[in-house]
């Protein structure tokens, strides 16, 4: 009898400490926003950061062809089945860095205007559940500009105030199937820890006033990874020639496809981590890689014509099965 009651508070103990680990882990992989009553927009719960790349610049990584666990689930709450993507650039994008500039803003663009319908984004069509259809299709909304607003080390809550912001100036729409990214040039820093523990991370919250208080927001925050290419990029020589803008690329369509499967984070697909779909292959790109002249590897060519094709280096994303889901770069290629 006391052995099994030892026995049983040994049990407890152990819990309860595997618990108290588990909530710890938790805090370090997402830090908590600094939610207040006077945030423009309140966050329904933390930031899903996207964690920065271990690996370092110039280790382009494959990644395994086998299943990944845990499996992903699906937790009832709302998809978007066609995104609308807008872009707020933050800062100075009229540097002479050889990144944050016009021909960079060009890139991510283009890469907006196609990602839609491509083989890649395709691989979200296998979480169309709950009367959500997730066809393959993205729209690119519009862009606006934000010189600085919010100054040049922004917190978690700062994002919201520059989209709300926007909004309320009537530089972009309110749009309920919107994803809008706030970009920042290189010279900006986001204190919750860009370029230490995340490279960017997508939310949603209510707009807490204004024009549009009471909606529903999507947003994300991506930096230009110039300005820590070993953190959050995969290469320092990259194949549109501005290394921390492709590197910006790969984050924003982890972010994109993520915001479409899991917009109001976890309450979508997530697994038992709390990791979305794009979590679970992040940093790696393929078994196919292409080597340019420059040295420059990309996995993927989007858009068509001269202006709008381009090849890319793109992290790949979990595409589900019930049986066994895996990373790939399109619903046939791992
Ligand atoms: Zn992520």
């Amino acid at each position: 009898m006391k052995r099994i009651l030892v026995f049983t508070l040994s049990i407890a103990l152990l819990a309860s400490f595997t618990l108290f680990m588990a909530a710890k882990a938790q805090d370090k992989k997402n830090p908590d926003v600094q939610a207040d009553e006077t945030e423009d927009v309140k966050p329904d719960r933390d930031i899903i950061p996207h964690r920065y790349n271990k690996k370092g610049a110039d280790a382009v990584t494959k990644g395994t062809t086998g299943v990944i666990t845990p499996q992903i689930s699906y937790h009832g709450g709302a998809l978007i089945g066609t995104p609308t993507i807008y872009y707020i650039w933050y800062g100075n994008w009229n540097q002479t860095n050889g990144s944050d500039n016009p021909a960079g803003q060009q890139i991510l663009r283009d890469f907006a205007r196609t990602i839609g319908g491509s083989a890649y984004y395709n691989i979200n069509t296998t979480y169309s559940t709950g009367g959500y259809n997730i066809n393959g299709a993205v729209n690119f909304g519009g862009e606006a500009t934000d010189t600085g607003s919010q100054g040049t080390r922004l917190r978690d809550s700062s994002i919201g105030a520059i989209i709300v912001t926007t909004l309320n100036q009537g530089k972009l729409p309110y749009d309920p199937n919107g994803v809008y990214f706030v970009l920042s040039s290189s010279n900006v820093s986001e204190s919750s820890g860009f370029c230490t523990l995340y490279c960017g991370w997508h939310t949603a919250g209510t707009i807490n006033s204004g024009t549009y208080a009471g909606q529903r927001l999507r947003y994300s925050f991506v930096g230009n990874a110039n300005r820590c290419l070993n953190a959050c990029a995969a290469q320092s020589v990259s194949p549109n020639g501005n290394a921390g803008v492709d590197g910006m690329v790969s984050i924003i369509a982890h972010e994109l496809e993520e915001a479409a499967t899991d917009p109001d984070p976890r309450t979508g697909w997530a697994d038992s981590n709390g990791d979305e779909n794009a979590d679970k292959c992040a940093w790696t790109f393929g078994q196919t890689l292409f080597t340019l002249p420059s040295g420059a590897i990309y996995n993927m060519t989007l858009g068509s014509g001269t202006t709008l094709q381009r090849n890319y280096l793109i992290q790949r994303n979990l595409k589900y099965s019930a049986a066994g889901s895996t990373c790939n770069v399109s619903l046939t290629a791992q």
